[in-house]
């Protein structure tokens, strides 16, 4: 008795000195998630208490205005299809509730597959201003029996100098996955918006269709409307969040470089301590520019969980050693496991998109149910398939022999994609490439809902194909032959049929074109793809391909120094050999195959002939990674690319909706790269790429930190290994918001956009986005597409970079 008081007492002593609120161990949390998901037989559920939506509602409100529904009934307008009336007993306010209820589908389909059609009510206001208000607060009901989940948007309306919504882009708009049959209060804060003229605020939900087993109509509640005054969150620029502190959240490996940081902290002392609350480390933080303050505990490399004090500032507590990032690998891979087509997840969905076909030119057809919904909507792609396979066979490589139980659950959900991939293909050539999917049907064909994707020959598609069956072989070899059998002869296949195209389209007799428009990444995927098949058939041919392609990756790339430029770069690429324009992404990225591919040929024929010339490939993007990685200090992200004034092609940019709503447009790109780092009179380096209605750009940056864990390794380069992770750590809590961005992973993460698949643990958000013409960093509350949008793509590389960051750094404990 006596013994536990005194333990007691150290133990409240121990937590006065951290001045850290100690906290549940994140191990603790993903054990219990793993328990009671029985390793993802369920979804994961996230913990709200890590949410920021959860700090959010706590805010103290300073001003707030009533915008009246149910008792100004007379002056709401209901837009689209839908019956409006006053409800009396479903209220939250007590004084009743004004409800909309609408069908979920109109007579005829939407020839976009998207939603049928928008039921929406608007609350008008007389062209006011409410520059004084930054909230819109809002409580909603829906009532729609068979659906696990909703999702509804919210509009503010200007008329002012600006228009909002912004017409053709996605400023203005907020939307909130929704669970029916309960009260859910919306909050929305909207420093950033123009509100000057504002004729009212809109409540809507899109017809999405049904799920089979689900109800043709819907009702939605709405009560309590308000504008409030509240702190706003910083949601512009460099300046960290106020009382935070920027570090990652998955935490830090053995050895690796450890560093948080805050911004306008009086004194330079920090202290770190560990899981007991006993003083583990003590340093000095290094200052810099703009009040930051860099915190370096590098040399701390116990294994166990640790929490950051300075100035009153504390981080919560995160793991140092082989616990860094297992949860993000975990929580990864429940997101993909979640996002499921053609599959019965409980929570989510019924069984989905059993009607959905793909038709060869010639008559055939197959079923396109399986794999993975791409993002929020339906959608289901060929390429967002394999990149996801490959990025879980990555991660199983890594954890084989080190982790049975994940490694086993990785090979499991790879398998699903395999199957999907291997069996949407035609035999000769022609595959199902693509979908956009944005409705539930009911799984019957014949009927309204119907949708059908054309089979094309494509050699991108087909090379991506035989990537991911290739990188399957080994796993698959030894405990099932079969299936490794079929996905080594699809592998072979799909090689020899894009190797063929490719060859024909070099030689300019193509009679189809590559998804790619840009040499560089289509030369890219190509030589990689060619050694994979090399890795498992061992035969010249692959090498000798390889090679070849990587002649013309080469050809793309700026080898000499631009000595005339501020910055001298070198390294980077161009889109074709001719190099008449420097390479850039904006939404997908592949800047990660120059170098893959580069790198798997010195590695596995040293002694070729051109293997100088592939290290000097490799030496020179080094160097571009390199001379780029302090341009946005202390924060240490990548800028995005080098851009020229003028020298733009937005023509086959993709657009939602009318080409004369939003559109690109010249004067927008050159004011883009204006606001970019100064290389000389036309050229610019961009922090952030110029994006237009798509924006958010967390592929940009994994494309290049898996290029520079790859350089890493080969050239022995433990600095490039520091950038690499330092752009998963902006992913994982390293900005300017000090939140995660992975949603139910880390502290902080922001409610995502995710529509058909409500609130996803582990999903990555299309990521960070930009405002207007700017070139900093710029993260709303406003939850929309697709900068929050939930991504395949994202989070797919997400765990390629884990796999990096465990390949060789794990220690065994
Ligand atoms: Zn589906």
């Amino acid at each position: 008795m006596k013994i536990k008081t005194v333990g007691k007492v150290i133990f409240i002593l121990f937590g006065f000195l951290s001045a850290c609120n100690p906290a549940t161990h994140p191990d603790a949390k993903l054990a219990k998630q793993l328990e009671d998901s029985r390793y993802l037989r369920f979804t994961m559920n996230p913990y709200l208490e890590d949410a920021g939506l959860t700090r959010w509602y706590e805010k103290e409100t300073l001003e707030s205005r009533s915008l009246p529904l149910a008792s100004d009934f007379d002056a709401l307008r209901a837009t689209g299809p839908g019956k409006l009336h006053i409800d009396r007993e479903v209220t939250i306010s007590g004084n009743g509730s004004v409800c909309l209820d609408f069908p979920t589908s109109l007579a005829k389909k939407s020839s976009s597959n998207r939603a049928y059609a928008t039921a929406e009510v608007i609350r008008p206001l007389d062209r006011e201003d409410i520059s004084d208000y930054n909230r819109f607060s809002v409580w909603i009901y829906v009532e729609a029996p068979g659906f696990y989940t909703v999702f509804a948007g919210f509009a503010l309306y200007n008329a002012g100098e600006k228009i909002m919504p912004v017409p053709g882009r996605f400023e203005g708009q907020h939307y909130e996955n929704v669970y029916p049959g309960k009260w859910q209060r919306v909050v929305w804060e909207i420093p950033d918006l123009y509100r000057d003229c504002v004729t009212g605020f809109g409540v809507s939900i899109m017809l999405p269709g049904s799920p089979v087993g689900a109800s043709d109509s819907m009702s939605l509640y709405i009560d309590d409307m308000r504008i409030e005054k509240v702190e706003a969150e910083n949601s512009r620029g460099f300046a960290l969040r106020q009382n935070a502190m920027a570090y990652s959240h998955s935490g830090y490996r053995t050895g690796a470089r450890k560093q948080a940081v805050v911004q306008n902290v009086k004194s330079t002392f920090f202290k770190v301590y560990n899981e007991k609350g006993k003083l583990a480390y003590k340093g000095r933080g290094q200052t810099q520019e703009n009040g930051f303050t860099v915190l370096d505990f590098s040399s701390l490399n116990k294994s166990g969980f640790y929490t950051v004090s300075i100035d009153g500032v504390c981080s919560k507590p995160f793991p140092i050693g082989n616990q860094a990032y297992l949860a993000t690998a975990w929580r990864t891979l429940n997101f993909f496991y979640a996002q499921r087509c053609g599959y019965d997840q409980p929570g989510i969905h019924q069984e989905c998109h059993l009607d959905v076909f793909c038709f060869h030119p010639d008559g055939r057809s197959l079923s396109v149910a399986g794999g993975w919904h791409d993002a929020a909507d339906l959608t289901q792609g060929l390429a967002n398939t394999v990149e996801s396979g490959i990025a879980m066979l990555e991660l199983a490589e890594t954890v084989k022999d080190k982790d049975q139980i994940l490694y086993e659950r990785l090979l499991e959900e790879a398998r699903w994609g395999l199957n999907w991939t291997m069996r949407t293909r035609f035999g000769d050539g022609y595959r199902n490439g693509g979908l956009i999917i944005g409705i539930w049907t009911h799984n019957i064909r014949g009927d309204k809902d119907d949708m059908q994707s054309l089979a094309r020959k494509d050699p991108w598609d087909n090379f991506m194909g035989a990537s991911y069956c290739a990188e399957a072989v080994p796993h698959f070899e030894t405990i099932d032959p079969v299936f490794a059998r079929w996905c080594r002869n699809t592998a072979v296949e799909d090689f020899n049929f894009a190797n063929e195209a490719m060859e024909e389209r070099l030689a300019g007799n193509a009679t189809q074109t590559a998804v790619s428009s840009f040499v560089v990444d289509a030369a890219a995927l190509a030589m990689v793809t060619s050694m994979r098949l090399y890795r498992i058939a061992h035969e010249q041919f692959y090498l000798d391909r390889a090679a070849f392609y990587a002649s013309i990756v080469m050809n793309c790339q700026q080898l000499e120094k631009r000595a005339d430029w501020l910055i001298p770069l070198r390294g980077f690429f161009y889109e074709t050999p001719e190099k008449a324009r420097t390479l850039a992404y904006f939404h997908r990225s592949q800047e990660h195959l120059m170098i893959q591919g580069l790198a798997m040929l010195l590695s596995d024929a040293p002694n070729h002939a051109d293997a100088p010339k592939w290290k000097e490939a490799c030496m020179a993007y080094s160097d571009y990674l390199h001379d780029i990685s302090n341009v946005m200090e202390p924060y240490g992200i990548l800028p995005a690319a080098v851009y020229q004034v003028g020298n733009t092609d937005y023509s086959s940019i993709y657009h939602e909706g009318p080409r004369d709503r939003g559109a690109p447009s010249l004067e927008e790109y050159n004011a883009q790269v204006k606001n970019g780092v100064k290389l000389s009179e036309t050229f610019y380096l961009r922090r952030f790429p110029v994006a237009y209605q798509f924006r958010g750009f967390h592929a940009i940056l994994q494309g290049k930190a898996k290029a520079a864990f790859i350089l890493s390794r080969l050239l022995k380069d433990n600095e490039l290994r520091n950038i690499a992770t330092r752009q998963m750590e902006y992913i994982v809590g390293f900005n300017p918001f000090a939140m995660s961005t992975i949603y139910g992973d880390g502290y902080d993460y922001p409610p995502l956009y995710g529509a058909f698949s409500g609130d996803v643990t582990g999903a990555v958000p299309v990521g960070i986005q930009t405002f207007e013409n700017d070139d900093e960093p710029y993260m709303p509350m406003q939850n929309n597409c697709t900068y929050k949008e939930i991504w395949v793509h994202t989070t797919a590389r997400m765990m390629w970079l884990v796999a990096e960051l465990l390949r060789d750094g794990h220690v065994p404990e």
